[in-house]
């Protein structure tokens, strides 16, 4: 195992007060589930998990592969539009950094931060979180990433007796708007202000010399906010706890807990099962995304100019709407904008909720539009047929009118519509699979998801609509 020795974390830097040191407990027979041996080598660790052994003792935090000891990092956040105080890495750990990417073990045990929770995290979630991000990751969408896959036979409590395991996650930094907000809500300026400089110094350089880089930095993190959740409307993509410690300062996907994505579109669809008031329902994340910012931006206050600060949040908005149009227009196959984009674009959604028409169907099966025949296969999916011909009827308009070559359309619609996205049954499945032993499903789908735009006819199930049991699949944050 001596071949791998992460550099120290740079988070380090900030001293003491912005994190505690840690140890991992350790969890006993350890096995490898899953090595993301691309991701590996981009480390520059090996490829082939066979070819090293311990790989699971290592990842599941039961033999150290740094000089210095893990660190929890200490954050704040809202949850559920509530001020929570002091939350912070209650069972992740910093491990150290592989070519600029901070290494984050998951589930290995607890820390001050833990409150009265354990520390860890169950099979069942970590082969949810794994997959999804590297799902994510496939479509093209800002995520972290997911290294390795460790289990463990030893028993977790949630609703019931389950078993434990870790992630292995990669991001250049897991600095969350909580962080920012835990600082400004004790009233420690210095601490705020060191945090913000070390955030632009290792992540904004470029902002270093604006007028405030604070303010520059704030208005990118709305834009790339703006540009997140664009991405994730597009694809039907639910977070399900968008809570202000669960947003990336880097505009990236973190912390899957209970995410989901939609079958049946519908816009108030709530993936998480505790989630009683639909406050993080696939229509809302726009705005939620806006009131997360707003708590980072007054977090950051001290630092900005107040009207500055609220002019930047005036713009989200916008940002998020040009940033979904865009999406939109290329999900549609279209390459000008038009006046009349967004009337397009509701008029569609009007017309998918009452049946919930499947949402990644529906667009995959929109790439092969003829604007000469009577795309029938689509018109299918509408419980309001006639409807739906007035529709394609105007879309047919837009596409004759921009007279782009139909086959160059329907491979361009192709490269933007996946085909197979991480549906709740399909990770549901390896889960059953894997707690019976057999891991080769979660194997099977990280592959598949790898290329979520490509035909795979081998796995053309795994793009059918989901069984009648996936509805009754619930999920919810303990995990
Ligand atoms: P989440 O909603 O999963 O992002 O978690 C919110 C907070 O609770 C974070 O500070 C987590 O670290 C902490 N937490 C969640 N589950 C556990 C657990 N099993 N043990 C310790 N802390 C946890
Ligand atoms: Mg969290």
């Amino acid at each position: 195992m001596s071949s791998i020795l992460l550099r120290s974390s740079r988070f380090r830097q900030l001293g003491a007060q912005f994190y505690s040191e840690v140890a991992a407990e350790p969890l006993p027979e350890p096995m490898l589930i899953a090595w993301n041996g691309e991701l590996a080598t981009s480390l520059g660790l090996p490829s082939d998990a066979g070819s090293v052994p311990g790989l699971a003792d290592a990842f599941v935090g039961n033999q150290a592969i740094a000089a210095e000891s893990p660190v929890a990092t200490v954050y704040s956040g809202h949850q559920f539009g509530v001020w929570a105080g002091q939350l912070g890495d209650g069972r992740a750990m910093l491990l150290g950094e592989l070519a600029g990417q901070e290494i984050q073990l998951k589930g290995a045990g607890q820390t001050p931060y833990s409150r009265r929770a354990d520390g860890r995290a169950v099979l069942r979630s970590s082969i949810r979180e794994y997959l999804c991000s590297e799902a994510m990751y496939g479509l093209g969408i800002p995520t972290t990433r997911a290294l390795a896959l460790v289990g463990s036979p030893e028993a977790v409590w949630r609703e019931t007796r389950e078993t434990a395991a870790v992630v292995t996650r990669v991001a250049p930094s897991f600095l969350r708007f909580g962080h920012f907000e835990h600082f400004y809500y004790q009233g420690n300026h210095a601490a705020l202000k060191a945090l913000a400089d070390f955030a632009i110094t290792h992540y904004f350089p470029h902002h270093q010399e604006a007028a405030n880089p604070y303010q520059a930095m704030l208005d990118e993190v709305i834009e790339r906010t703006a540009e997140l959740i664009a991405d994730w409307q597009a694809v039907g993509f639910c977070h399900g706890v968008m809570n202000t410690d669960n947003m990336s300062l880097l505009g990236l996907t973190i912390d899957y807990g209970p995410f989901g994505f939609l079958d049946g579109f519908d816009a108030g669809h709530i993936c998480n099962h505790s989630d009683h008031s639909g406050r993080y329902a696939y229509g809302m994340q726009p705005e939620i995304g806006l009131f997360n910012l707003n708590c980072l931006a007054q977090s950051l206050l001290p630092l900005l100019d107040r009207d500055e600060a609220i002019a930047a949040l005036k713009r989200y908005q916008g940002e998020f709407e040009t940033a979904l149009a865009d999406r939109l227009r290329a999900k549609l196959g279209l390459q000008l904008e038009d006046a009349n984009d967004w009337q397009l674009f509701t008029r569609l959604f009007e017309l998918m909720q009452p049946g919930h028409a499947d949402w990644t169907i529906f667009w995959r099966a929109l790439c092969r539009f003829d604007t000469a025949g009577l795309n029938e296969p689509i018109r299918d999916l509408f419980v309001d047929r006639e409807a739906f011909d007035a529709w394609a009827w105007d879309y047919k308009a837009r596409l004759t009118l921009e007279g782009r070559d139909q086959e160059q359309r329907q491979t361009a619609m192709l490269a933007v519509n996946p085909k197979y996205v991480l549906r709740n049954h399909l990770a549901e499945q390896a889960i059953r699979q894997a707690k019976a032993g057999d891991f080769s499903e979660v194997v099977r789908l990280q592959l598949l998801l790898k290329q979520p735009f490509d035909e795979q006819p081998e796995f053309e199930a795994y793009a059918g609509l989901p069984p009648d049991w996936a509805s009754e699949l619930s999920v919810s944050c303990s995990s």
